[in-house]
C-alpha cells in the first residue's frame, strides 16, 4: 500500500469531514443511490457502477431502469441469455463490459452473493480497483478509496499535483486512501464523485461553492483548470477492413457472431475479414468473403473510432442464395434490431442500405 505524500493540506480528518457536509447538502439524487442512512444493495450499486464506466450519467438512467426490471437480482441477471443481455446492453458500448457482467452475474451467484472485500471484489470479472473500491464503500462500508477520473481530477487540484495522468495515478490514489474516512466511506467516495461531476469539473471549476475552496493549492494559485495535466497521447493507429453485405432471394441479410474473445466478443456482425494494418486489395478481400457471389465495392467507406485505433471498412455488397452460406444467419432487414449489433455495424448497414436504395 502506498503512502500518502507527507505535505498534506489541513488533515485529513477536516477534508472529509468538509466534503461529506457539503455532500449531505448537495448529494445528486440517482436511481441507484439509497436515501441516507440507508444499506445501499450491492447488486445494484454494481450495476450501476458497470454502466457508468465510459458512459455519462444521463445515458445510463434508462438502461439501469431497464435492466433492474428485466433482471431484478444477480440471480436473475446470472440466469439470462448472454445474447439478451447483450441486446440490451446496445447503446452503452464498450461491450466486453455486458459479456463481464453476465459472466460476474454468474460468478456472484455461484459463489452465493458479492464478496464484501475490496480483493474479493477485484478478483471478479469485469471489476477493476475502482470498481471494486466503489462497492466495497458503499455497499458493505469498507474503509476503500474509490479513484475514478473525477475524483482524480479533484485531488490532482485540491494537492496541486504536478506530474501529468497517468503517471500521477499512485500519488493521487495515496491522497484518497489518507482521506478516506473511517466513519461513512460510502459516502465519501459518492461526495468525491460528486464534488468531480458537478463543482470540480474539467472546464471552468466552480471553485466558489467548493467545500475546499480555502485550502485547495490550485484554486489558491489559479491552476485550477490546467490541472490535471496529462501525458501527450500517442496518434491511434487505423485498421482497414472489408464488410460483405449479403442478400439473398428473400430479402434477408446475412449475420454472423464473432468470437466470445476479442473486440466485441459475442456480438453480431455483417462478416468482414480481419482488420489489419494493410489496406484490403478487392481481390483478397473477395476470397475471405462468407459466400461466392458477384461482388461489388460500394462507394465509400464506414469510419469508426475504438479506443485502440481508428477502423475504415469497405463494403461489398452482393445478391447470394441461402444455401451457399457455410455459417451465419439470415436476418431479415425488419428483424435486425432484434439482434445485438455494435455500432459499428450499425453504421456499415446504414451505409449498405443507403446504396441499395440508390441504385
Ligand atoms: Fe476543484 Fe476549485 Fe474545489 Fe479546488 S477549489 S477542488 S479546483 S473546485
Amino acid at each position: 500500500m502506498l503512502r500518502a505524500p507527507s505535505m498534506l493540506p489541513p488533515v485529513a480528518a477536516s477534508l472529509s469531514a468538509s466534503l461529506l457536509t457539503w455532500y449531505d447538502r448537495h448529494r445528486r439524487v440517482l436511481p441507484w443511490r439509497t436515501p441516507p442512512g440507508e444499506a445501499a444493495d450491492p447488486y445494484r450499486v454494481w450495476l450501476s457502477e458497470i454502466m457508468l464506466q465510459q458512459t455519462t450519467v444521463a445515458t445510463v438512467g434508462p438502461y439501469y431502469a431497464r435492466f433492474l426490471t428485466r433482471w431484478p437480482d444477480v440471480a436473475a441477471l446470472a440466469r439470462a441469455e448472454l445474447d439478451d443481455v447483450l441486446h440490451a446492453w446496445q447503446g452503452l458500448g464498450y461491450y466486453a463490459r455486458a459479456r463481464n457482467l453476465h459472466a460476474c452475474a454468474r460468478a456472484v451467484t455461484r459463489r452465493g452473493g458479492f464478496p464484501s472485500t475490496e480483493a474479493e471484489l477485484a478478483a471478479l470479472p469485469g471489476i477493476g480497483p475502482y470498481t471494486a473500491a466503489a462497492i466495497a464503500a458503499i455497499a458493505f462500508g469498507c474503509r476503500a478509496a474509490a479513484v475514478d477520473g473525477n475524483a482524480e481530477r479533484a485531488l490532482a487540484r485540491l494537492y496541486a499535483v504536478p506530474t501529468p495522468l497517468p503517471a500521477a495515478k499512485p500519488h493521487l490514489r495515496a491522497y484518497a486512501d489518507a482521506l478516506v474516512p473511517a466513519d461513512r466511506p460510502g459516502d465519501f467516495a459518492q461526495a468525491l464523485m460528486d464534488l468531480g461531476a458537478t463543482v470540480c469539473t474539467p472546464k471552468k471549476p466552480r471553485c466558489d461553492l467548493c467545500p475546499w475552496r480555502d485550502v485547495c493549492q490550485a484554486n489558491a494559485c489559479g491552476l485550477a483548470e490546467a490541472l490535471p495535466r496529462r501525458a501527450a497521447k500517442p496518434a491511434k493507429p487505423r485498421r482497414h477492413g472489408v464488410a460483405f453485405w449479403t442478400v439473398n432471394e428473400a430479402g434477408a441479410v446475412l449475420l454472423r457472431r464473432r468470437p466470445e474473445r476479442g473486440l466485441l466478443g459475442g456480438m453480431m456482425e455483417v462478416p468482414s475479414t480481419d482488420w489489419r494494418t494493410r489496406p484490403w486489395k478487392d481481390g483478397e478481400a473477395k476470397k475471405a468473403a462468407p459466400v461466392k457471389a458477384r461482388w461489388r465495392r460500394l462507394a465509400g467507406t464506414v469510419e469508426h473510432g475504438f479506443t485502440h485505433f481508428d477502423l475504415e471498412l469497405v463494403i461489398f455488397a452482393a445478391a447470394a442464395k441461402s444455401a451457399t452460406a457455410r455459417e451465419g444467419l439470415w436476418v431479415l432487414p425488419s428483424r435486425l434490431k432484434d439482434h445485438a449489433l455494435p455500432s459499428v455495424m450499425k453504421k456499415v448497414i446504414a451505409w449498405a442500405q443507403n446504396a441499395d436504395a440508390a441504385r
